[in-house]
């Protein structure tokens, strides 16, 4: 797996949680608002990383899919 810079949108989705992001997902460019969290080689570690900032993180289930909760 390549390193990926992670983010984090500030806005919560309709299913409870905040989504992480790597940088060049396309979704991405349709969140308002979004906090970077870092440069890591997997979703997980930007998902720990996210979770000091917003209480419920999933992946998104397009960049991150092995992250995506539901
Ligand atoms: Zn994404």
């Amino acid at each position: 797996m390549s390193y990926k810079h992670y983010y984090v949108g500030d806005s919560v989705l309709s299913t409870g949680d905040y989504e992480v992001h790597t940088g060049d997902c396309v979704e991405l460019a349709r969140v308002e608002s979004k906090t970077y969290l870092g440069y890591y080689d997997n979703c997980q570690d930007a998902i720990r990383k996210a979770s000091d900032i917003y209480p419920n993180v999933s992946g998104c289930k397009y960049c991150s899919p092995g992250c995506h909760r539901r």
